[in-house]
């Protein structure tokens, strides 16, 4: 279908903390790109965002830094608006979820739910505390992990051992707000009943041709059954459940933000004096609505979010979801909790942001996750903007100031040369509007990478420094030749590297408004004048680079310290510390009164061990004996339910549950894993 308008948006970013460099890779990056492509285009698009600003997170850091949750927000959506300004992602408009006007709409939603009788109410038990009269969500809850023993364990995940818990599960709860044991009690909530739309989600869902990840991701959910799922909480922060009986309740974040793309371009319709012109991007079948992810945001913008659209009625439903993969620093997974990150405006405090928006757009983790490395930021600025793009366009500019007088000079007779280089200018166009259109973003960037370095080959080619004096006319023709390239190369890269291209063009004294189509078809007349030559690309010395990485390791090594599941990298040294070895199971029974825990003996050559594992709900005492594991030999004992674990076997957490590490053909018991 031909669509009349584009309707773009990005995952809201949450306003608990600064923005960091992969979520711009995942998110926002790839999304400016396309808008700006877009707009080249002269097409009827719109990018819509805003902070996403509620949530127990929130509340966990307003009561850490005895704020209001409302001071929390403020102050992350102003820092990260401003950072997404410096980085050049050009939002038509920028909105956020605690203001009236998205409350009255998210509540909407829910009562034409509430109407249509789409939801079900169920009771469940909840921790409560007696000492601050409310309900404990998971974070609030803190205790011992019945997995490895850590006594800090969250409600909703261990940070020691990284298992996912639900606070039911932890040994002597306490309340975060106040210490106190809490206690178990009654709470009514609402939920959205997923399978009563199983059926209408997958018709819909199939009529698409959807990125591989999100397919995957989805069909393996469904494959699995959708079940109930919460859209209410018992929080104080969030948008209201409009009900009488929900007094202390609010809609569930991952409920509400995505209303906040409607909700957003609503604001933003209102903006333009015009408050129905939202409808006319949500309301009319011939917009197509893109959203811009995270992997990690597949499920509620691929099933949950359209279902409730659907359900809803009446607004167009997504018909790309180009969701990205992770982006890893120097070899490890980004985690905002250890501080193991590259903060945004900490890198726009002292690097350009078109070195950033190229080294994420030439490495986008469009199929795969990526490392970003300050090597490679370097290599990318120095090796590639600097000495090949920049390069040819100052080279170039340089020879016409020194001598043409700043003047674009006639173009005469062509040579095949001539037509090479001017034919390679409308291949790149249509190539890389290709990529751009079908959110190629890598490939996209090397073709305008290679147009430079074609160029440049051009360049030396004519060897215009020495047709100067032995043919003057076919000097003159290269150096125009050459202007015209970057002239086209300063439209191009409007997508990718747009302050750059605003610096070009201000030095080729363009001022007509820029279209993509014109790449290779509008030139400058002969006579035109240039302003002066600049440098374009600051290189990146290796002093500047150490010194990132050093501060950088450094601020990660606080975080080695706390987390044993990291995957910083450590030394062969440090690897051959670590005792794995096969293990025989010889006995396994269930510990008494627990669900997940079971204690074997096991067999490890010249001795035999008594662990606890966790695996009792993917495995049974009699599908383990006999079995030959991978188990760390030489981990410190500790104690789980009052019975010593002697190490800890292998295993690799599933949607589905636990499955072991064993070994490909029969082997022994103590063996060493290498
Ligand atoms: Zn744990």
């Amino acid at each position: 279908m031909n669509h009349k308008r584009i309707l773009v948006t990005s995952a809201l970013p949450y306003a608990n903390g600064p923005l960091h460099i992969g979520q711009i890779a995942g998110a926002y990056l790839p999304a400016d790109i396309y808008v700006r492509y877009q707009r080249l285009k002269g097409r009827n698009v719109i990018y819509i965002c805003g902070s996403d600003e509620h949530g127990v997170p929130i509340t966990v850091t307003a009561d850490h830094e005895n704020i209001t949750p409302q001071d929390v927000v403020d102050r992350y959506h102003a820092m990260n608006r401003s950072s997404f300004e410096k980085l050049g992602i050009a939002f038509d408009h920028y909105s956020r979820t605690s203001i009236p006007l998205h409350h009255q709409k998210t509540q909407e939603f829910f009562l034409i739910l509430e109407k249509k009788k789409d939801l079900v109410v169920k009771e469940s038990e909840q921790f409560y505390s007696e000492v601050s009269h409310r309900f404990l969500p998971d974070r609030y809850v803190e205790g011992t992990c019945p997995f490895c023993g850590y006594d800090k364990a969250r409600g909703d995940q261990c940070d020691r051992c990284g298992k996912w818990l639900e606070s039911k599960e932890l040994i002597d709860p306490r309340s975060k707000l106040d210490g106190s044991r809490p206690v178990l009690k009654p709470t009514k909530h609402w939920y959205l009943p997923m399978g009563r739309f199983a059926k209408a989600w997958k018709n819909w869902f199939d009529q698409h041709a959807w990125k591989e990840n999100v397919r995957n991701y989805c069909i393996g959910w469904y494959k699995e059954g959708f079940t109930d799922r919460p859209i209410t909480r018992d929080l104080h922060w969030g948008v209201p459940v409009p009900h009488q009986e929900a007094k202390g309740k609010v809609l569930y974040v991952w409920f509400d933000a995505p209303i906040g793309y409607i909700s957003s371009t609503m604001e933003w319709a209102q903006k333009q004096g015009d408050p129905d012109l939202w409808k006319t991007y949500w309301c009319d079948p011939e917009t197509k609505l893109v959203h811009f992810i995270g992997k990690d945001n597949i499920v509620f913008h691929a099933i949950l979010f359209p279902m409730i659209l659907m359900e809803v009625g009446g607004v167009v439903l997504p018909d790309a979801i180009p969701a990205n993969e992770y982006l890893t620093i120097e070899g490890r997974k980004i985690s905002t909790s250890q501080n193991y990150a590259i903060w945004l405006n900490d890198y726009l405090d002292r690097f350009p942001p078109d070195a950033l928006r190229y080294t994420l757009a030439a490495n986008a983790p469009e199929t795969k996750d990526t490392d970003f490395s300050w090597k490679q930021l370097q290599r990318r600025n120095n090796d590639e903007l600097a000495d090949i793009l920049g390069n040819f366009i100052n080279r170039t500019l340089t020879f016409a100031d020194r001598y043409f007088n700043r003047k674009v000079p006639e173009r005469r007779s062509l040579d095949k040369l001539d037509n090479q280089m001017l034919k390679q200018i409308v291949v790149t166009r249509d190539q890389m509007g290709t990529c751009l259109e079908h959110f190629e973003v890598r490939e996209g960037t090397k073709q305008l990478m290679d147009l430079c370095r074609f160029a440049n080959k051009y360049f030396n080619d004519q060897a215009p420094w020495e047709t100067r004096i032995s043919d003057p006319e076919r000097c003159q023709t290269t150096i125009n030749i050459c202007l015209q390239t970057i002239r086209a190369l300063s439209v191009l890269m409007i997508p990718i590297l747009p302050f750059t291209s605003e610096k070009v063009q201000r030095v080729l004294k363009l001022k007509d408004p820029n279209q993509w189509e014109d790449v290779g078809e509008k030139e400058f007349l002969s006579g035109h004048q240039l302003g002066r030559p600049e440098i374009f690309f600051e290189k990146i010395e290796d002093q500047v680079i150490e010194n990132e990485i050093k501060a950088f390791l450094g601020m990660g090594a606080e975080g080695q310290k706390d987390m044993e599941t990291g995957s910083k990298t450590i030394s062969l040294e440090t690897l051959k510390q670590i005792d794995l070895r096969t293990a025989k199971v010889l006995e396994a029974k269930k510990i008494e009164g627990t669900d997940k825990l079971l204690q074997l003996k096991i067999d490890l050559g010249d001795t035999t061990r008594q662990i606890v594992a966790g695996v009792a709900e993917s495995y049974t005492p009699d599908q383990m004996i006999g079995k030959t594991l991978v188990v760390v030999a030489n981990l410190q004992p500790a104690q789980i339910r009052g019975i010593e674990s002697q190490g800890m076997l292998l295993a690799v957490q599933t949607e589905k549950g636990y499955t072991l590490l064993t070994t490909e053909d029969p082997v022994g018991p103590g063996l060493q894993v290498e």
